[in-house]
């Protein structure tokens, strides 16, 4: 893959680990969303713009690795007038670059919940769903979306994953 479409969300400040400079971010694709890890800090106003603009972009000179976005000082980010799907809101609570010490991103998705019992709803192209717990069939638009995140962090030199909804 050369380059990749999509939304930059919650630019963490650069950090500092073992002499690296770096910042993460999260980047909401089409079909996902990964983390990406940038470690060229003169490249943090261009995503930082680009997220507070909510800009659709184009990424290219990257390489992934572990599920992860790497971008050094090569890659290039340009703003594309021609939007082909939308931007969702992401909590920042889910800034997961805010935790000094995340070893890496395991899992994230989104997923629907069902407007009468809360339970995770099948992933549908459609627009109406079958809860597969109550029954209750729904509009998809109706229904609120729930996020989930595991990550992996060090503390205390002990690596554990802990799960954020
Ligand atoms: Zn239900």
């Amino acid at each position: 893959m050369n380059n990749l479409t999509g939304y930059i969300h919650n630019v963490s400040p650069v950090k500092h680990s073992n002499k690296t400079r770096y910042f993460d971010m999260l980047i909401q694709t089409e079909a996902t969303k990964v983390r990406g890890v940038c470690f060229s800090s003169s490249k943090h106003l261009d995503f930082e713009r680009c997220s507070k603009q909510k800009s659709s972009v184009k990424i290219s000179n990257f390489t992934i690795k572990s599920d992860s976005v790497l971008m050094n000082a090569r890659v290039q980010i340009e703003e594309l007038k021609e939007v082909t799907f939308l931007r969702e809101e992401i909590p920042s609570t889910l800034n997961i670059s805010m935790l000094s010490n995340v070893l890496g991103v395991q899992n994230f998705m989104c997923y629907r919940q069902c407007c009468k019992c809360n339970k995770k709803l099948p992933a549908t192209p459609g627009n109406v769903v079958k809860c597969e717990t109550c029954g209750l069939r729904q509009k998809v638009s109706a229904c609120s979306s729930q996020y989930h995140l595991q990550a992996l962090l060090r503390h205390d030199d002990i690596n554990t994953t802990v799960t954020f909804f």
